[in-house]
């Protein structure tokens, strides 16, 4: 049995309570590690470790902070497979998906925000001779950063790495359901020579550690990604403390295809936006809007592709898909399939638990399931699921298609497939949604604002965005006198 430790002022150490919760492995169902399950106390020791680093941290020259947050890339980089193992474990994940998409872009985050730093500029504005203005970004303080389980170390790092860089100090909570790779981490810190509080890591329930640091009155900004109703609770708490927030929230993304796309890339490419992680990807498209002239043909060909893969053992090489991440997540796939079934829609494929023998018969795997017939306004339609579920739904028109892509709460991301260069431009700008993809899915670019809008969220993560968000600017003005 694993024990892992929370990570405050530069050790590792055991929740006040002395108490654990059980970690699960996806893949069998079965508990294979104690995480500690920490309370304010905990959270208070991280905050208080945080503040004694902050004004060392923030006044460490740029260069120097970039060279240790790069060494902490390239320890990530040394344990690559190790961590990777770890994640499909911890997660459920296909381990080819984690060996190539969430451990190295981890490694990349951390690379990525050590050297934004180094070519970050201000602005000036001037006034002709009579004076002029210059802005001054200060961090923060401490940043409390939470993160969920769909891609733990990805989007952990997502927040901790642009923190630290731009002089922050950090107290941080990965979900409990994925503590794994977050431990992990803390033992890179320490051998990379983090100073002591710099980063702290604090494991345990969301109402209970998470709470506490959203609650804190000394951590005075917030990066949350997680589930709406839960970024709503923050917003709650946070809102009239006056601090600053950035919350990356839920999604029902919308796949356009227009029926003169380039057949072949359109299908395969959403086969992988339904399904990647197990449809687990704040950013998998589950509602496929298709033009009724490719319709059918759309649909019988996706089917027959959906058939073909393999859900399996997320530690094969060959397992398409993996295990859904908890029994919760599990029962609430199978809920929605049933609700599917109440409101009309017909399962073209899935649709059941997949049973598999031996040491993976107690794990959660469920069948890529497609669903069409269910209507816009379907609570299938409406709400996000969150697993591999998708519905399929036709449309006549441009207007149509807008319509129904545009008529959900969310507002996340979504794709559009089409050769027409004028259509796919007019189309992107009429979504409300913060990320648009033409013709491909998940291209992604550090350097871009990545958020949603509506109930998807507030606030823009990526790139120098996020690095604005982490710090304050202040105007100095300076006059000149005439002489
Ligand atoms: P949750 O909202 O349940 O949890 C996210 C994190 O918040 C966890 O660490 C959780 O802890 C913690 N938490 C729970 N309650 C509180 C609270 N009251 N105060 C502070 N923190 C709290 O989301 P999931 O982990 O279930 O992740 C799935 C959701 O995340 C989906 O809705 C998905 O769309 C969204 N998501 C959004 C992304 C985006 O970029 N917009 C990207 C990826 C996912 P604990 O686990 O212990 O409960």
């Amino acid at each position: 049995m694993i024990r892992l430790k929370n990570y405050i002022d530069g050790r590792l150490e055991e929740p006040q309570s002395g108490d654990y919760l059980d970690g699960y492995e996806p893949a069998t169902g079965q508990v294979y590690s104690q995480v500690p399950d920490s309370d304010n106390r905990d959270v208070e020791r991280a905050v208080r470790a945080a503040q004694r680093a902050f004004p060392g941290w923030k006044d460490t020259p740029a260069s120097e902070r970039s060279k240790l947050l790069l060494k902490l890339s390239a320890l990530i980089e040394r344990d690559l497979e190790k961590l990777a193992s770890a994640e499909s474990r911890d997660n459920g994940k296909p381990i080819g998906l984690a060996r190539v998409v969430d451990i190295p872009r981890a490694r990349d985050n951390f690379a990525f925000y050590a050297t934004a730093i180094l070519h970050e500029e201000s602005e000036a504005h001037l006034m002709g001779t009579s004076g002029f203005n210059y802005t001054l970004r200060h961090p923060l303080g401490v940043a409390g950063c939470i993160a969920p389980w769909n891609l733990p170390l990805y989007l952990f790092s997502w927040k901790i790495a642009p923190a630290l860089a731009s002089g922050n100090t950090v107290v941080a909570k990965p979900s409990e359901v994925t503590p794994m790779t977050a431990f992990m981490l803390s033992e890179l810190c320490i051998e990379a020579g983090f100073p002591p509080g710099v980063l702290n890591i604090v494991h345990g329930l969301g109402p209970k550690v998470g709470e506490a640091i959203c609650s804190h009155p000394e951590v005075p900004v917030l990066s949350f990604t997680g589930g709406t109703a839960t970024g709503k609770r923050i917003a709650q708490v946070a809102a009239p403390m006056f601090k600053k927030m950035s919350l990356e929230l839920g999604g029902k993304n919308p796949n356009i295809l227009f029926a003169d796309c380039d057949f072949d890339l359109a299908l395969k490419t959403t086969l992988q936006s339904s399904f990647a992680n197990q449809g687990q990807i704040c950013l998998c498209g589950s509602r496929i809007l298709i033009e009724r002239s490719m319709y059918e043909r759309f649909r019988d060909a996706f089917v027959e592709r959906v058939r073909q893969l393999r859900v399996g053992p997320p530690s094969r090489e060959d397992s398409k898909l993996g295990a859904l991440v908890s029994q919760a997540q599990f029962e609430k796939v199978q809920h929605y399939v049933d609700l599917a079934r109440e409101e009309g829609g017909r399962i073209l494929c899935g649709g059941a638990p997949v049973q598999l023998e031996g040491e993976w018969a107690g794990g959660w795997y469920f069948e890529p399931t497609v669903i069409e017939g269910l209507g816009p306004q379907c609570r299938v339609n409406q709400e996000e699921i969150f697993g591999p579920v998708v519905t399929l739904q036709a449309f006549d028109t441009v207007e149509e298609a807008l319509q129904l892509a545009n008529d959900t709460t969310y507002g996340l991301s979504s794709t559009v497939w089409t050769s027409s260069l004028e259509k796919a431009h007019r189309v992107a700008a009429a979504l409300h949604t913060g990320i648009v993809w033409i013709n491909c899915w998940l291209v992604r670019d550090l350097r871009t604002p990545f958020g949603g809008v509506k109930q998807s969220g507030i606030g823009r993560e990526g790139g120098f965005e996020v690095l604005r968000f982490f710090t304050e600017p202040k105007n100095v003005c300076v006059a000149l006198p005439k002489s």
